[in-house]
């Protein structure tokens, strides 16, 4: 089996996105550059308590950058021990990791995107996005939707960051939906299911990627394909 390279990175800053959700930066030591494609993740290994030493995949939720720095955002997992772990560490803490992994990538030639996520499934569209959206070459003009499934208005992670890029690119249109939605949201409400029908209409000439937990990226998968849309066209990462 093939041996990969171990790496170290250190905890730069880590700050709460809500009750449960930490943005942590980090940065990769002893490297000049730590390349990656917008998309991948890394395996992050931890020893537990038991002695046990573990590793999980966690998607990079930055996007690529000459300076080793790199993001992830995560979910403390109720009685997991890499989520948890992860989320407490201090700054300057080290992180060992492997990678970076995966094919969920943008897929060459570009069409007009649609972005699925829930929760901290958002991580790697943070990272496609303000890829993409930082180079007109890159983003041809195309038109991208990000919809987030969020349950509560504090549960839309990076709000000001892709209303920022919304509001700079008349191609990117973020559309938080939430389930459980005060009277006074204005927004989308209810699963990212039920909006997507009518973001995508009669087409099927887009691509889609969807990023979170099995039920709900089946379901998204399932319903663009009874739109019509080739399983091809429709990339998908699970994080359980
Ligand atoms: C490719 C990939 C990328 C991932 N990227 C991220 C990421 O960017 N951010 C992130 O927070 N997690 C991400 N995950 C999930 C992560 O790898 C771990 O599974 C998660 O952090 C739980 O690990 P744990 O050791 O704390 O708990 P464990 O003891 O491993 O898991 C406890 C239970 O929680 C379930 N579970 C796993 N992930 C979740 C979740 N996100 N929400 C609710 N239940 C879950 C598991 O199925 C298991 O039953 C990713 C997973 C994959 C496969």
């Amino acid at each position: 089996m093939a041996q990969f390279k171990t790496f170290e990175a250190r905890v730069l800053r880590s700050s709460p996105l809500s009750e449960f959700t930490q943005h942590i930066e980090l940065e990769v030591s002893g490297v000049p550059r730590f390349g990656f494609a917008p998309g991948q993740w890394l395996s992050v290994k931890a020893t537990t308590p038991e002695g046990e030493e573990i590793t999980r995949a966690y998607s990079i939720a930055s996007p690529p950058s000459e300076n080793g720095h790199f993001a992830f955002c995560l979910n403390r997992v109720q009685d997991g021990f890499m989520s948890n772990y992860l989320c407490s560490l201090a700054e300057g803490s080290p992180v060992a990791f492997q990678g970076p992994f995966g094919d969920f990538i943008l897929r060459p030639p570009l069409r007009d995107t649609i972005f699925i996520a829930t929760g901290t499934g958002i991580a790697p569209f943070r990272s496609m996005l303000h890829w993409l959206l930082a180079d007109r070459e890159r983003h041809q003009e195309r038109q991208f939707w990000l919809l987030f499934g969020a349950r509560r208005e504090q549960d839309i992670y990076y709000r000001e960051e892709f209303q920022g890029l919304a509001a700079e690119h008349r191609n990117f249109h973020f559309l938080p939906t939430l389930s459980r939605g005060a009277a006074e949201w204005n927004g989308l409400r209810g699963y990212v299911q039920q909006h997507l029908g009518e973001i995508v209409g009669m087409r099927s000439d887009m691509h889609a990627y969807i990023c979170g937990l099995d039920k709900m990226v089946k379901a998204n998968r399932e319903l663009l394909k009874s739109l019509g849309w080739d399983r091809t066209s429709i990339r998908c990462e699970k994080y359980d």
